[in-house]
């Protein structure tokens, strides 16, 4: 599928805002990767349109993002980071939206295993609750028994069979995976009267382009929605924005309603800063680069990701934790990952012939470290160059 118009309002004010070489496939550890098929990396190409502030895949393999929803359904989600994202949510639910009094029945598209709605059980109890959740996996391990779980995609014709129109309807993390958006809201008229209230949360693109975060680029993020493309795409669909707020870390929640009325959006600030970032990063790291030895430090997500942007291929990946020498990334065979104390002790004598890359926060601790150990190669920080 490519993209020659702004999948959100038609446009062709298109310009590309990012293009990312050979990024993973499979960003979710997997207890065998000889089983998943090749590809395991993909170029991939977000576009901007001017007019209504969105960012999307100019093209995608619908095969291959089937493939990876299969696997990734395996992949159970950090609980602390969900919580946190919870509190949020919950937060914003109550306090922002003030809809603690104002429903008695409400659906999650995407419930997962239904964690938000044992929590809304829990805090308003005797509603009614329903999700859809298409990994049967997933839905199975739902814990409030009095919930209705519909195990499929939420689509026009699966929608048809809900007996019953809900008060409230949200979804979180789901919008910036869908194809198809007729379908999508096709689904959201079959199970909505005229004074539902819905609630989408998504990544932000206003936030990323401010704060230089590549989070939300990722092959399985089809849209990076910004607060303008999101209301343009949902009034489209007779739901407009009545309030929203953007969490601490990136997440914009909008609440919409059948009610139609204007209200004020920032606009998207420098949506091609993050392309000009990567790309001075990637100059200086190569030239600081130049004639040494490459070693990473960090075998995290922070390391695949800078590995990823700034298309290094490091001689030989650090981390201080012990118990990740001797495993690999997925995808990168050649990468050995070594202990961060012997490593230093062996390769001190040569330290000037290396440069280190520290892909972590604790960039401070990790510099004093290698000072007091007598380290006299380079080191640096590519969030902080
Ligand atoms: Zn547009």
């Amino acid at each position: 599928m490519s993209m020659t118009t702004c999948p959100v309002c038609s446009s062709q004010k298109l310009e590309e805002m990012l293009s990312l070489v050979r990024q993973p496939v499979y960003q979710h550890p997997v207890s065998d990767e000889k089983k998943i098929p090749p590809p395991h990396f993909m170029d991939l190409s977000y576009f901007y349109c001017q007019k209504c502030e969105h960012s999307f895949q100019k093209s995608w393999d619908i095969s291959i993002l089937e493939r990876i929803y299969k696997q990734y359904y395996y992949t159970p989600r950090p609980a602390d980071v969900g919580v946190l994202f919870q509190n949020q949510f919950v937060q914003a639910f109550v306090d922002r939206f003030h809809l603690s009094d104002s429903f008695d029945s409400i659906l999650e598209i995407g419930c997962s295993s239904g964690e938000m709605l044992a929590r809304i059980a829990g805090l308003f109890p005797d509603k009614i609750l329903a999700g859809f959740e298409p990994n049967r996996e997933t839905a199975a391990m739902t814990s409030a028994s009095d919930v209705h779980i519909y195990r499929e995609f939420f689509t026009a014709l699966t929608s048809q069979k809900v007996p019953q129109k809900f008060d409230i309807i949200f979804h979180r993390h789901v919008i910036e995976h869908v194809a198809d958006f007729d379908d999508f809201f096709a689904a959201h008229q079959n199970v909505s009267h005229d004074s539902t209230r819905l609630i989408v949360e998504t990544p932000c693109l206003n936030w990323s382009t401010h704060h230089l975060s590549m989070a939300p680029f990722h092959i399985e993020h089809l849209h990076v929605f910004s607060i303008c493309s999101l209301t343009t795409l949902l009034k489209q669909y007779g739901w407009f924005l009545d309030a929203y707020l953007v969490t601490s870390n990136g997440h914009l929640i909008g609440f919409f309603t059948r009610i139609n009325a204007s209200r004020m959006i920032p606009a998207v600030e420098n949506p091609f800063g993050l392309s000009v970032w990567i790309e001075k990063n990637k100059s200086l790291i190569y030239r600081a680069a130049e004639g040494k030895k490459l070693a990473l430090w960090g075998a995290g997500s922070g390391g695949v990701k800078v590995m990823n942007y700034f298309n290094l291929c490091p001689d030989i990946i650090v981390d201080s934790n012990p118990n990740k020498a001797g495993k690999k990334f997925v995808g990168y065979p050649g990468q050995k990952i070594v202990a961060a104390d012997g490593w230093i002790e062996q390769t001190s004598e040569n330290s000037e012939s290396w440069l280190i890359i520290v892909a972590s926060t604790y960039f401070e601790e990790i510099r004093q470290r290698l000072k007091r150990s007598g380290w006299k190669g380079k080191i640096i920080q590519p969030y902080a160059l």
